[in-house]
């Protein structure tokens, strides 16, 4: 959903994009591109690879662009599944690289996250001779926690070498806990580990679809023979370039997140709220299963005040909310709706 009636902008709070949009210089960037869109883009996408590579402190041969991280998973899958081969998705990753995976002709096996984060153990134990990948995310979504560092490096360690794992870090760029590894250099150590990464999310690219992956030279030169030579358009590669460089950018947005994401946590707890433990920018709130209470009516009430949540559909913890971080005035909006929602729950249990 993206209307609700009644409003014309209504808050829209249900894909996790960025609410302050791309920066300045991207937007920029963007426009600049008009007088040149004739031309067909740069196939080798060398100026945006070593953007990406000087800001993360990468070597830009270890690097691919793609349509949106999902176009990256979507050749993962095509260059390493056969038919027949088993792929392990952990319970809360992208639904995409599992959908891609299922057209390949793979039979899907779910690794749960007890901890509502992908779990070492959990994929572990789900490994066979027919598994050829692992997709997980960290953070995951719809609930936001990520796989410790530690989990992290003792999955990579037991996993066998002929095995990708996918670790899709779509919301990393949030990131300042200390124990969460962003696997950027993980290939090192474990040629079969590759890292997507997007701009759909911190960046405020969604619409351009622009992303990317890090890894070992035979995964890129396995995804280099099949990736299309103009599957990023010029006008995405010179607005990513331009917003991932502007770094000072980045940080303020990763800022407000920070900020709001505890505010919002610590508010909502402190009206009764499950909130689930988030890192992300976004946060999992959990309703009742039945009555008057139930994450249905908590959306049907935040619609009627112009916010668009996101109910979690089947995959997700049954009974929630997702709902992204948005700007200051959106998030108090979020907080007094859902503060008259609990008062009524309050009444209730008082009455
Ligand atoms: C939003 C999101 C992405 C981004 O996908 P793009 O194709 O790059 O837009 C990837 N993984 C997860 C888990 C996401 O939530």
């Amino acid at each position: 959903t993206s209307t609700v009636e009644g409003f014309a902008e209504p808050i829209k709070l249900s894909s996790n994009e960025s609410p302050h949009g791309p920066s300045p210089l991207a937007i920029a960037a963007y426009h600049e591109t008009a007088a040149r869109l004739f031309r067909y883009p740069d196939g080798r996408q060398t100026a945006l690879r070593k953007a990406i590579a000087d800001v993360h402190g990468l070597d830009s041969a270890q690097i691919v662009c793609g349509n949106g991280s999902e176009e990256l998973q979507l050749l993962l899958v095509r260059a390493f599944v056969s038919p027949g081969d088993e792929v392990i998705c952990s319970e809360f990753s992208f639904v995409m690289g599992r959908i891609h995976a299922e057209a390949q002709g793979a039979t899907i096996v779910t690794a749960p996250e007890p901890k509502f984060r992908a779990d070492a153990d959990s994929i572990l134990a789900r490994i066979t001779p027919k598994t050829r990948m692992i997709m997980l995310a960290s953070p995951n979504n719809p609930v936001g926690d990520y796989m410790r560092r530690d989990d992290l490096a003792r999955l990579v360690a037991a996993t066998p070498k002929d095995v990708i794992i996918i670790y899709d870090g779509a919301y990393a760029d949030y990131v300042d806990a200390p124990d969460y590894g962003d696997g950027l250099t993980l290939w090192k150590q474990a040629p079969n580990v590759v890292v997507t990464r997007t701009f759909s999310k911190l960046y405020g690219l969604a619409g351009l679809r622009i992303g990317w992956m890090c890894a070992d030279k035979s995964v890129v030169d396995a995804v280099e023979r099949i990736r299309t030579p103009f599957n990023t358009s010029i006008a995405a590669l010179a607005a990513a370039e331009a917003a991932v460089r502007d770094v000072s950018y980045a940080v303020s947005v990763k800022a407000h997140n920070a900020r709001w994401l505890a505010k919002l946590t610590a508010t909502l707890r402190g009206l009764d709220y499950d909130v689930f433990p988030s890192v992300a920018n976004f946060y999992l709130l959990r309703f009742d299963a039945e009555g008057e209470f139930t994450a249905e009516r908590a959306a049907d009430f935040l619609m009627k005040r112009g916010i668009i949540p996101r109910p979690v559909s089947a995959g997700g913890p049954a009974g929630c909310l997702r709902i992204t971080v948005g700007l200051d005035h959106e998030n108090e909006a979020v907080i007094e709706a859902l503060k008259e929602f609990s008062a009524g729950r309050a009444r209730k249990q008082a009455g």
